[in-house]
């Protein structure tokens, strides 16, 4: 299966990214002539770096780093000091791209970060979760050149699925379970792989901190913005991964890649938010800039949807696609994103303006009610589209329609399943009927995992 190979840019001289305008992918010896050998710091000094530099995940929630660490220096202490490193690879939202260009592109330097932050906590071991056969591959490979000294490093493939990103669920994947979220919090930095306290965290956050152990934090701070210094991956239209620092306006980087804005600009992924055209012009990139505007950058997602694509019907394919990934496990994820689903096929298909309310219905009765944040984030994704689009989902709900195709230009897997078309619209007798069940759904919508709560009036089974 051919996967999509992300093509890399860059604003400013590249840091994560640097030696791959000379060659596909940096193996031992290229690795350490681009960006010299690694030095060892304490789990004090380590702490104290991400600190100072601020460093966030760069999976999506943005957590300090250093909490993180301290959090597994704090839990490990009171395991005889055993634990273990995670490196986050399994990137299962298909707009994003960036973890997987640094694991085929330059490995070592995520191997780098992952190892110094293993030998300064005394961890057993570092795995690393990926989705992608290739990337596996350039993984493997780079273990290999780096021979059997120090902390071991393993590589596992993943189920490649929406929630397979999700902490416990990369626990669950590497351990060879299915990459699916274990339906109640618990924290890794507590019990991760084996058991045992660990540190995970994304791709990218490795790499940042292997860069910012070689520059020392000072230099790492003299790009970027001040509160949050450096660069950061974003990946661009599905397929551009670019390096930036902090602070570039959004309208520059969509140039670089050669887009335009569009209609609007979804940030964030498909948990996203959409950025309006006045918006677009005054954003930069940064968590404070995309703050003002209600986004997130989260795992550095920037879609645009051009003028010639139907935005409903854009809508209505992702949220069959993220329905359809559901683990299964808690009721109103596994039956009531389906129906928010289907409910945006029948505004597609002219179901009136009450069909318009039965998406907000929807929208509302998945929140909150999940054991992970898959239907709060798909809910926040269909919410974002009703404000950003409300003329076309009205136009298509009293059945003329916006007058464009849906062109699919918001990127899914390319082995993902072409999207069921959208029922036909209901009679106003089965309408009533489908009310009616909603009600009844209602009532009992209000566990959180089944498993979680082990509730015994649940119906459903998990799938997996
Ligand atoms: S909310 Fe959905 S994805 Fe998350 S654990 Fe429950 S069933 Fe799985």
């Amino acid at each position: 299966m051919i996967k999509t190979k992300p093509r890399l840019a860059c604003v400013d001289p590249p840091r994560l990214l640097a030696g791959l305008d000379e060659v596909y992918r940096l193996d031992r010896v290229g690795h350490l002539t681009v960006h010299g050998t690694m030095p060892a710091l304490r789990a004090d000094e380590l702490v104290a770096l991400a600190e100072n530099i601020d460093l966030r995940g760069r999976g999506g929630a943005g957590f300090p780093f250093a909490k993180k660490v301290q959090a597994v220096v704090e839990s490990a202490g009171r395991r005889e000091g055993r634990c273990a490193v995670v490196v986050n690879g399994s990137e299962g939202e298909p707009s994003c791209l960036k973890d997987t260009a640094l694991l085929l592109h330059t490995p070592h330097l995520v191997i780098d970060g992952a190892v110094l932050a293993a030998e300064a906590l005394g961890a057993e071991e570092v795995a690393i979760a990926v989705h992608r056969q290739d990337v596996q591959e350039s993984v493997a490979a780079a273990i290999a050149e780096r021979g059997p000294s120090g902390v071991p490093v393993s590589v596992t493939v993943t189920d490649d699925r929406f929630v397979a990103g999700e902490g416990g669920a990369v626990i669950n994947g590497i351990s060879g379970a299915p990459a699916i979220p274990n339906g109640r919090k618990i924290r890794t930095s507590d019990s991760g792989l084996s058991g045992l306290p660990t540190l995970l965290s994304n791709t990218e956050t490795f790499a940042q901190l292997a860069v910012a152990a070689r520059m020392g934090a000072l230099p790492y701070r003299s790009v970027g913005l001040p509160t949050e210094p450096g660069t950061t991956l974003l990946t661009v239209g599905g397929k551009y991964v670019m390096e930036t620092p902090t602070g570039v306006p959004l309208t520059y980087v969509l140039e670089l890649c050669g887009l335009t804005p569009g209609q609007a600009v979804l940030v964030g992924g498909y948990h996203g938010k959409w950025l309006d055209p006045k918006s677009i012009n005054a954003a930069t990139i940064s968590r404070e800039s995309m703050k003002k505007y209600g986004a997130r950058l989260g795992a550095g997602a920037v879609l645009p949807i051009p003028e010639n694509t139907c935005p409903l019907g854009e809508t209505a394919r992702i949220a069959r696609w993220l329905a359809a990934e559901t683990a299964g496990q808690c009721g109103p994820c596994f039956i009531g994103l389906p129906a928010l689903a289907d409910a945006i096929g029948q505004v597609e298909r002219g179901g009136g303006q009450s069909s318009i309310d039965n998406v907000r219905a929807y929208v509302n009765s998945v929140k909150r009610r999940g054991a992970c944040s898959h239907p709060d984030g798909t809910a926040g994704f269909v919410t974002t589209a009703l404000d950003a689009f409300p003329e076309e989902f009205e136009a298509h709900a009293l059945g003329a329609g916006c007058g464009r195709p849906t062109l699919g230009v918001l990127p899914l897997p390319e082995d993902a399943l072409p999207p069921a078309l959208p029922p036909a619209p209901l009679n106003p007798a089965a309408r009533d009927e489908r009310r009616q069940r909603g009600r009844w759904r209602s009532s009992w919508w209000t566990g959180r995992c089944a498993r979680a709560m082990g509730c015994a009036r649940t119906s459903f089974r998990p799938r997996c």
